[in-house]
């Protein structure tokens, strides 16, 4: 356990604060949050390394620096309603749970879905709800959000996001071709019919899938 606070103190100080993640609470976030219990057994002696790895499904646990980088730009306040696309491993719901008052994360995938959802229950955290559906469709009995936050890129924006954002809400999401380099954006809704946007930066994401849509199967090559 000791051995593993120290990697995670070490991942923030090498991977994440030089590339300009400031922001104090993210960094305390990111020392809380156990990395390892979100991995799969095989790859625990690499839970603190600076890149993704994959899950079950073809899936990623994101890496470090773009979960604390996404969380950063999502600006979340200590009473903020939070909404993840994209539970994955459940990990960046983990890290939200620490900075938001409440989290929602929607996972496509059944099993994803039910074993990020132990997992953070085991943690005890328990402002975390993990839902299995089709995410590009939101939330929206919990709707309206202040930010949302989409690990999975894609050429569109879901338009049920936009609308799902509070007026000052934030939406960061991966903008860009399938299997390819995306924009992470940051949307911001100005006001109820006006949205602004950011362009933070080049990522590279899994797809977020549109069920029962043109690209209803993982798209891609
Ligand atoms: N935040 C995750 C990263 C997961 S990778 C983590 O920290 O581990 C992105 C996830 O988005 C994958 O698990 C994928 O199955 C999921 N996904 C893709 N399209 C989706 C959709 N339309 N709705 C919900 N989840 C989706």
């Amino acid at each position: 356990m000791a051995d593993m606070m120290i990697l995670r103190e070490r991942m923030v100080a090498e991977q994440i604060a030089p590339r300009g993640v400031s922001d104090p609470r993210v960094l305390e976030a990111m020392r809380e949050v156990p990395r390892e219990r979100f991995v799969d057994p095989e790859f625990v002696d690499q839970a603190y390394e600076d890149r993704p790895l994959p899950i079950a499904e073809g899936q990623t646990i994101s890496q470090p620096f773009i979960v604390a980088l996404m969380a950063q730009a999502a600006e979340i306040k200590a009473a903020d309603r939070v909404l993840e696309i994209g539970s994955g491993s459940g990990y960046g719901a983990a890290v939200l749970s620490h900075l938001a008052s409440r989290v929602w994360s929607i996972e496509r995938h059944p099993r994803l879905a039910r074993m990020a959802g132990s997992r953070i229950a085991e943690l005890g955290r328990a402002n975390v709800t993990v839902l299995r559906a089709d995410g590009s469709n939101g939330w929206p009995p919990a709707a309206p959000f202040d930010a949302i936050i989409v690990t999975a890129g894609g050429p569109v924006v879901p338009e049920a996001l936009k609308q799902q954002l509070g007026v000052g809400g934030r939406l960061i999401i991966p903008l860009g071709p399938y299997g390819g380099v995306q924009r992470l954006m940051r949307i911001t809704r100005a006001s109820a019919a006006a949205w602004t946007e950011e362009d933070l930066g080049a990522v590279q994401f899994v797809p977020l899938v549109i069920e029962g849509g043109r690209n209803g199967r993982t798209p891609g090559p």
